[in-house]
């Protein structure tokens, strides 16, 4: 297939968003955003360092990479609109491959309403895929909001996604195994949770890429607070207990690739959280608050044999060799 083919096979044959003027075809999109913020971001997928071929299907890789990408914006509060995707193709890969990464991003971006109105493709060593996505907002979501007093809270649950990796490298018998494969190669972001959040006047979000250790610090550090984690209250699945408690340790804290939230909202809106969480039957969990102690810009974990520690930044970070 020529490049050209290619592009007239992810073609949209019509577009949802209305305010997009002109998609693919010319040399760039044209949109007439309405009184909005807009918001953008973009999240790279470089074959062996994000994912490999022998734990993600196509299909899956091009529907992670676009759910990481809605991830950020949910983590903005932003309602998702368009997605543009750079794509390195090597010659490793057969068009069909190509064609169901491009099936896994047309899945979620389908459940989203979203269109894609752009991209570039090229040949290259590796397969990388970069993709933009952009979306409007009335309230950005900055992880610099949260205030002294604040209830700190987790969606879903953590570490599910590396024991999905875990059970796709070690196959073995593990109960509920289907889910926890699920969680690492199809994640869903907390889109519409983070939608139903815009009557929160003061809200300070993070998605859930690196470990929530790495995106509490993140948090702590950008509002110049100190954040306090109690253990006991991590929400883990039911049978996350099934696998080694070293595990279980490293993969809630520092793990990454869930996509849920984590936030800080002031004491008097953690019911109204709750409800659009309950309405939505979205799992919610308060973790901790934001303390009065004077280190700021740190977190600390409450462990479940009273020892307090100071919770490190530490989880997936590309430069640190
Ligand atoms: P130009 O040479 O003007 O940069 P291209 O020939 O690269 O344009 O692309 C033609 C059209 O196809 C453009 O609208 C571009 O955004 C779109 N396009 C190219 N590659 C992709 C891709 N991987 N995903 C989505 N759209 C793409
Ligand atoms: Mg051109």
């Amino acid at each position: 297939m020529d490049e050209f083919s290619f592009i007239g096979s992810i073609q949209q044959p019509h577009y949802r968003q209305s305010s997009l003027i002109k998609g693919i075809g010319d040399d760039a999109a044209v949109f007439r955003p309405q009184y909005q913020d807009l918001v953008t971001a973009k999240d790279m997928f470089v074959e062996n360092v994000h994912f490999a071929k022998h734990t993600m299907h196509p299909y899956h890789i091009g529907y992670k990479a676009l759910a990481a990408n809605l991830s950020d914006l949910a983590a903005m509060g932003a309602k998702p609109l368009f997605y543009l995707v750079g794509i390195s193709i090597s010659d490793r890969w057969s068009s069909s491959e190509i064609n169901e990464i491009f099936r896994g991003m047309k899945k979620i971006a389908d459940t989203y309403k979203i269109d894609l109105i752009g991209g570039d493709t090229v040949s290259g060593k590796e397969l990388v895929i970069s993709i933009t996505v952009i979306g409007d907002t009335d309230k950005a979501r900055y992880r610099s909001l949260a205030k002294e007093g604040d209830v700190i809270f987790v969606t879903g649950t953590l570490g599910d996604s590396q024991a999905g990796l875990h059970i796709l490298n070690n196959r073995g018998i593990f109960r509920d195994e289907d889910y926890y494969m699920t969680r690492h190669q199809m994640p869903s972001p907390r889109v519409e949770f983070s939608q139903g959040l815009q009557k929160i006047s003061r809200l300070a979000l993070n998605d859930i890429s690196d470990g929530i250790a790495s995106e509490a610090n993140e948090i702590a550090e950008a509002s110049k607070v100190s954040i306090m984690i109690y253990e006991d209250r991590l929400p883990v699945h039911p049978t996350f207990i099934q696998f080694d408690s070293e595990l279980q340790n490293k993969w809630k804290l520092f793990g990454g690739e869930d996509f849920e939230l984590l936030g800080a909202v002031p004491k008097h809106d953690w019911k109204n959280v709750q409800q659009v969480a309950s309405q939505l039957k979205v799992p919610i969990t308060k973790i901790g608050y934001v303390s009065s102690r004077n280190s700021v810009g740190q977190v600390f974990l409450q462990r479940k044999n009273e020892k307090l520690e100071r919770l490190e930044k530490k989880g997936y970070n590309h430069l640190s060799r």
